[in-house]
């Protein structure tokens, strides 16, 4: 539950209006998920993809609490978050809700504990220690930690992710870590105006799902896609889009949430 808002008085100075009231906001994060989830649902008539099979990731990170619980409100369940302790203070304050939270952002070697404890999927795995870690702490009540590997397709030095030709190697040496279990790959490339141009690295990560796949690691999930080119990812076979801006508006800078 969240704490209850201290009732304003008289003498409080004036709010600034930086956000609207909490009635319009549930409204708009209603809204803007219907939104969402017609555009999904158009690209799924449009590019031949069975409805429904494509998941809604929402990506709440730098969004307080309050924008998760509207999200839920108007049937959101499974969360998107990048940075570990903001993202455990919101779990904190929403554990009364059923909600699902997947981890999105870089993992790093020192929060793979609270990773493995305190979320059910991990987008975005790039290193072999990482996954050794992350299987060891997974807690043994819960069930192994579904992994995507991280695929860099746009060949950028500063965006993470594997090359597509180590991705077969981590897979291999994965593939018997108990406490983790990889479902997929995900990719986060470069912003691209055009959906021709969207479409390449997604097609391409498809692509190298479609060369790596065997009956006993089926690399199901296909994580990509986000507001400003879900349509691109649906259309090359996405299981799971991770739209954050299109749900909960513009983030705010970080620090300032
Ligand atoms: C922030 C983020 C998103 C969501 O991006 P939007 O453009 O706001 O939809 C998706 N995936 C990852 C990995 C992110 O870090």
């Amino acid at each position: 539950m969240l704490p209850a808002k201290t009732p304003a008085t008289d003498t409080d100075p004036p709010t600034q209006a930086a956000m609207p009231p909490q009635t319009d906001l549930s409204r708009t994060i209603a809204d803007n998920l219907a939104r969402v989830r017609e555009r999904i649902a158009d690209a799924e008539a449009r590019y031949g993809r069975p409805p429904g099979s494509v998941a809604l990731l929402a990506v709440s990170k730098r969004h307080g609490a309050e924008r998760i619980q509207a999200a839920h409100a108007a049937g959101q369940t499974l969360f998107g978050e990048s940075y570990v302790q903001e993202a455990l203070d919101k779990q904190a304050a929403l554990s009364a809700l059923p909600l699902g939270w997947h981890f999105i952002g870089r993992v790093q070697t020192n929060k793979t504990r609270d990773i493995a404890a305190h979320f059910d999927w991990v987008h975005g795995l790039c290193e072999l220690k990482h996954a050794r870690r992350l299987g060891a702490q997974r807690p043994a009540t819960a069930g192994p930690l579904p992994v995507c590997v991280q695929v860099n397709l746009s060949g950028e030095a500063s965006k993470a992710g594997l090359l597509p030709e180590q991705v077969s190697e981590l897979l291999d040496q994965c593939r018997d870590i108990a406490g983790i279990s990889v479902a997929g790959l995900m990719t986060l490339p470069a912003p691209a105006d055009d959906l021709a141009e969207q479409r390449r690295p997604f097609a391409a990560l498809r692509a190298l799902r479609d060369r790596l796949a065997t009956p006993a690691l089926p690399l199901t999930t296909l994580s990509m896609g986000m507001t400003a080119d879900l349509e691109a990812a649906v259309a090359e076979g996405a299981t799971m889009v991770r739209v954050g801006t299109a749900v909960f508006g513009p983030r705010p800078p970080a620090g300032e949430r």
